[in-house]
């Protein structure tokens, strides 16, 4: 028997992908202004529409503070990062990031990632090892899941949101150290963590714990420091968290921040740290606008808190059931997936880019549509979405 070929095996699985109606595709973006995207469309013809799927929550990405230093920076320094940070590739406007963020949180330490998803890998591979154990939300983005697996620790995981659930399986695995990782804002649900009860069980348990605050900073809390600081937790409850800068803060990039001795030890063995050039230090400018943008301006998270309370207003009157959820990310469940593909491609005709997320980025069953608001959209964007969601719902019943 010859050996099975690769290409023939992926052709069988992008068979099956489709007749379960899970083949991915990407778009193709050709302008974004604001929330205004001009998109190419499936029939090949490009055409302007809202986007309610982006992750932008506080219109960060396009503000002139944001953009005018990132070019600056290029300008000067060019657009590479040129080598890793341990070799020659650790710049000024990466340490002065890190300083604004340790400063923004109230943490004594903080450290610069090309992306969310190597910060947690580096954190998890760096912190763990084979007699290790990582007590995970069932839920957790797939970052936390990869880095589980990367440090070759047990992994073990609890019904979302269930901190007795945590409380068993730190139980249930006495030896060695213990992370308990947890997202801060669920990606795909929107809803916010026990991160009280969590604290409390870490401490119990004398485990670390560790928020992965992608979708809730800048969003949650007094001056955007997240869902730790709207708990009303400290340092001392969470030594490590995850900043993303991709999302609320509208660039590229993420910090880890914490503890000083634990930051540390990422810095000089974390392989996703080591073995990687910097982030462009124009990136890291960028960044720092954005995040003194984001601690100063309380307008945005203001008017994106009543964007979100008008969507879930009019969706009740609409009869939408969205998911219990109060930050910018909304979603309606749809049971099956050609339902949210019909969904998505309904809306897409009246002008709503919204996604359908589909298993195995939610479990099996919980097909919907996930709708993200950004304090860059207008009460007019919100109603349009609305009306489109209700004719959107009875043309595909
Ligand atoms: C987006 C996301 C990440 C990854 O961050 P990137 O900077 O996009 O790589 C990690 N965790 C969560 C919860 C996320 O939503």
């Amino acid at each position: 028997m010859p050996r099975e070929g690769l290409s023939d095996r992926v052709a069988a699985l992008r068979e099956r992908r489709a007749a379960a109606h899970r083949v991915r595709v990407r778009r193709t973006v050709l302008r974004r202004d604001g929330v205004r995207c001009e998109v190419i469309g499936e029939d090949g013809a490009p055409r302007w529409l809202l986007d309610f799927c982006g992750n932008d929550y506080l219109g960060l990405s396009q503000q002139f503070a944001v953009t005018g230093a990132l070019q600056d920076l290029a300008a000067r320094e060019g657009a590479g990062g040129i080598a890793s940070h341990l070799v020659c590739g650790h710049h000024a406007a990466h340490e002065a990031l890190e300083r604004e963020v340790a400063d923004w949180l109230g943490v004594p330490a903080a450290l610069l990632f090309g992306s969310g998803y190597a910060a947690n890998l580096a954190v998890l591979q760096a912190l763990l090892g084979k007699d290790d154990v990582c007590v995970q939300d069932r839920l957790n983005h797939a970052s936390l899941i990869d880095g589980a697996r990367l440090a070759g620790c047990a992994l073990r995981r609890y019904p979302h949101a269930n901190a007795e659930g945590a409380l068993r399986q730190l139980r249930a695995a006495p030896d060695g150290a213990a992370l308990l990782a947890t997202d801060g804002v669920f990606s795909m649900d929107g809803d916010v963590a026990p991160l009280r009860q969590l604290a409390l069980v870490a401490r119990a348990q004398c485990a670390t714990l560790y928020v992965d605050e992608a979708h809730a900073a800048g969003v949650l809390g007094e001056d955007g420091r997240g869902s730790i600081d709207e708990a009303g937790l400290d340092a001392g409850a969470v030594p490590l968290r995850l900043v993303t800068l991709g999302k609320a803060l509208g660039g590229y990039g993420a910090v880890v921040a914490g503890d000083a001795g634990l930051v540390r030890h990422l810095a000089e063995t974390a392989r996703p740290y080591i073995y990687t050039t910097a982030l462009p230090p124009a990136l890291a400018a960028a960044s720092l606008a954005a995040v003194r943008l984001a601690r100063r301006d309380h307008w945005r998270r203001e008017k994106l808190a009543a964007l979100v309370q008008r969507f879930r207003e009019g969706a009740q009157r609409h009869g939408l059931p969205l998911l219990p959820s109060d930050t910018p990310i909304q979603p309606l469940p749809c049971g099956d997936e050609a339902r949210a593909l019909a969904m998505a491609a309904s809306l897409e005709r009246k002008g709503c880019w919204v996604a359908a997320i589909r298993p195995p980025t939610v479990p099996e069953g919980g097909a919907r549509l996930r709708i993200t608001l950004s304090a860059a959209h207008a009460e007019a964007d919100v109603d349009r979405l609305l009306d489109a969601l209700a004719a959107s719902r009875d043309a595909t019943l």
